[in-house]
């Protein structure tokens, strides 16, 4: 414990709650029989660490939970300061009269993130192309495990959204725009919670996890027919009924299946047609927060509300605290008006216009989530973890993350895998910047471009490779004689909004990326990666390129691009989104009526090993093999028998997929995520049959 010691009340010696051998459900309630209405009201109320200038406000106003918001700066750099800041406030917890811990939680959504010097992983978007269940459940125990060494309990992700318009600049929080693969790589709360969570909360590996934002937060609309604002963040959702369940609800309803310990409305609001009541903002919606979540789907944990959102409902302050707090909303995050909210929930509370019933079920699903992490009996940090942070086999999972997540979506002439005798010039914005290539919500909010934590950029990937690499960010160098070009272009970091900022929000290139691309593609054979957080229109420069990679935000391990870049590991990465054409087709999702895009969803090359190319007989025979993969419950078996079916239609293909064959491709690829193999393969093969 830190050195300086507060007086310690000790009047919670000795009492039931804190005997570790009593069930969580009896701690609970003898706890909650002792606290007085302000004890309850602090519980529920979680407040910014850097409004904390006076960290006796913890103790005086009960506080039971502090965040490091994404905006919270400076962010301590070693793990060990970080563990010193929490546990100082751990601390001023512990001098309450029942020394309930604090919990504290932070947003790691892509590896520890917070923090210079720990492994970050792909964003979502990346994860979501790998279709590595396995791959998303060991991404997140790694973040849980540098997270939890750190002394931080609570980790603000996974994000669940499903995203629908690519023009939202949260596209890459997503794993994707079909819910069934969203569904599939919720292994990721697995990784995050422990597999029991229940019991394995408590481990020093493990965190509680947040299943954000509830609910269609990926589906809010582009544009407001009234001001004419680009208002997709924190905008509207206007959803028929079946499309709410089925698109944006079917996540939430498998992170509840999973254990999901704690769960974030979304800043949006929710139209549902022909329901009568228009848009109405999420942390105000009683109708799914206590009905559907809650009641219908069981979720048992507590809702944690989203960064000031309680601002955003109507009327005045005691309005947006009776209305969130009767809607469903457990735990309040009201960074800087953590006082008001206390004393405006008791005001209202005693006036009789929240229930105290309402309040007890809050606090008793605060308190559970506490005991199961254990921080009753361990309040303060177990840095025993922290020499795994940032440690190479946290790497080797990012690294393959990497690898796994690029998307091959042209291969003239199988430009890729490189040859380690070739010589290659490298150009772009993003080969060398590992800022660029981890993307917002690293170290800082919006993230930052330029040198900013531990890890190796593309380029440096490349040369460790052994390739043999000249490199000129803007290709003014010489450009004669090299036999390949390979150009890393893309966005520049940012965080919610509507995107990339300096590009604009139009997903086109910059200036000088095209005229990076144009200049060396005309040069030399070229392949050209994409590093950034949703697709990149390229409309006809398509055909002056030879191989096209949509590398996503692949995080702090640029080898695992030169993995695949290099052939140390095949490309087996698909689309976890569509790729459109042009502007004017956005929105575009798979499923669409008239649907034309540039690389339909699922789309992906790869290098994984030659197929002879006997046609249906081909596939046939692997469709059999893949009966018996599905028998013998082998996922990796299976997936490797639908790459290969995958690779004869895309072989046949070349990247020409007609509309035609691109339906069966996607449902074969939802097939692949729930285990069906054989269906999937048969669906290739109508897929196979379609392409002229
Ligand atoms: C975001 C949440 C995040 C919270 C805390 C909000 O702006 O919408 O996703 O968890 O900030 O940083």
């Amino acid at each position: 414990a830190p050195a300086e010691t507060p007086q310690i009340v000790v009047d919670a010696h000795g009492l039931p709650y804190l005997n570790a051998k009593l069930p969580v459900k009896k701690r609970v309630a003898d706890l909650l029989g002792r606290m007085s209405l302000q004890e309850k009201a602090g519980q529920m109320t979680q407040a910014e660490r850097g409004a904390m200038s006076r960290p006796g406000d913890i103790a005086d106003y009960d506080l039971g939970s502090l965040l490091s918001g994404g905006g919270s700066t400076p962010t301590p750099n070693t793990p060990a300061a970080w563990a010193k800041m929490v546990d100082g406030f751990q601390l001023r917890a512990q001098a309450t009269r029942f020394q309930i811990p604090l919990i504290y939680g932070v947003d790691a959504v892509h590896g520890h993130n917070n923090l210079a010097g720990a492994t970050v992983m792909p964003h979502n978007i990346g994860i979501g192309a790998t279709r590595d269940p396995g791959l998303a459940e060991k991404a997140g125990a790694v973040t849980a495990a540098e997270v939890r060494a750190t002394g931080i309990p609570w980790d603000f992700a996974p994000c669940l959204c499903v995203s629908r318009d690519e023009r939202w600049g949260r596209s890459y929080e997503s794993f994707g725009e079909d819910p069934a693969l969203v569904q599939s790589m919720e292994t990721v709360i697995q990784g995050l919670q422990g597999r029991a969570n229940g019991k394995d909360l408590s481990r020093g590996d493990k965190v509680l996890a947040t299943a954000k934002h509830f609910v269609g937060d990926g589906g809010t609309a582009y544009g407001s027919s009234t001001t004419g604002k680009y208002t997709v963040d924190q905008g509207v959702t206007t959803v028929t009924r079946q499309q709410l369940e089925a698109i944006h609800l079917a996540p939430f309803g498998t992170a509840v299946d999973r254990g999901i310990g704690t769960v974030m409305p979304s800043y949006s609001s929710l139209d549902i047609i022909g329901d009568g009541q228009g848009p109405v903002k999420m942390h105000a919606r009683a109708d799914m927060i206590n009905g559907v979540l809650k009641d219908r789907m069981g979720f048992d944990g507590f809702v944690i509300s989203d960064w000031n959102a309680i601002d955003q409902l109507p009327g005045d302050y005691p309005a947006h605290v009776r209305t969130s707090v009767n809607a469903g909303v457990d735990m309040m995050m009201v960074p800087y008006a953590y006082k008001d909210f206390t004393a405006t929930l008791i005001d209202e509370v005693t006036a009789g216009r929240i229930g105290e019933r309402r309040i007890d079920d809050a606090v008793s699903r605060i308190l559970t989530q506490k005991f199961r992490l254990g921080l009753f009996e361990h309040p303060y940090a177990d840095t025993s973890g922290a020499a795994a942070i940032g440690s190479a086999a946290h790497r080797a999972v990012a690294r393959q993350a990497a690898a796994e997540s690029q998307v091959l979506l042209k291969n003239s002439g199988g430009l890729l895998p490189l040859k380690k005798s070739e010589k290659v010039y490298v150009a772009g914005s993003n080969a060398d910047d590992i800022g660029n290539q981890t993307g917002g919500w690293t170290l800082t909010w919006q993230g930052s471009s330029g040198n900013i934590t531990k890890g190796t950029t593309v380029l440096q990937g490349m040369r460790e490779a052994g390739g043999n690499v000249t490199y000129s960010k803007d290709a003014s160098a010489p450009i004669d004689g090299y036999d390949v070009g390979v150009v890393v272009v893309g966005e520049t970091p940012y965080a919610e909004g509507v995107g990339d900022v300096g590009n604009g929000h139009d997903l086109q290139l910059s200036a000088a990326d095209k005229a990076a691309v144009d200049k060396v593609c005309a040069a030399m054979k070229c392949a050209v990666l994409i590093v950034s957080g949703r697709p990149q229109l390229i409309g006809d420069r398509l055909d002056g390129i030879d191989a096209l990679v949509a590398s996503w935000l692949p995080g702090t391990e640029g080898e695992g691009v030169a993995d695949v870049l290099y052939g140390a590991r095949p490309f087996t990465g698909q689309l976890p989104v569509t790729w459109p054409r042009s502007q004017e087709q956005l929105p575009i999702n798979v499923g669409d009526t008239s649907y034309d895009p540039q690389f339909p969803y699922g789309w992906g090359l790869t290098t994984l090993t030659k197929v002879p190319d006997g046609g249906v007989a081909s596939l046939k025979a692997l469709e059999r093999a893949a009966a018996v993969a599905e028998r013998a419950g082998s996922a990796s078996a299976g997936r490797d028998i639908v790459t290969k079916a995958r690779l004869l239609v895309q072989q046949k293909a070349g990247s020409a997929l007609t509309a035609a064959a691109s339906a069966p491709f996607a449902d074969a690829d939802h097939l692949l995520l729930t285990g069906k193999y054989a269906a999937a393969v048969a669906k290739l093969t109508q897929a196979y049959r379609a392409v002229a």
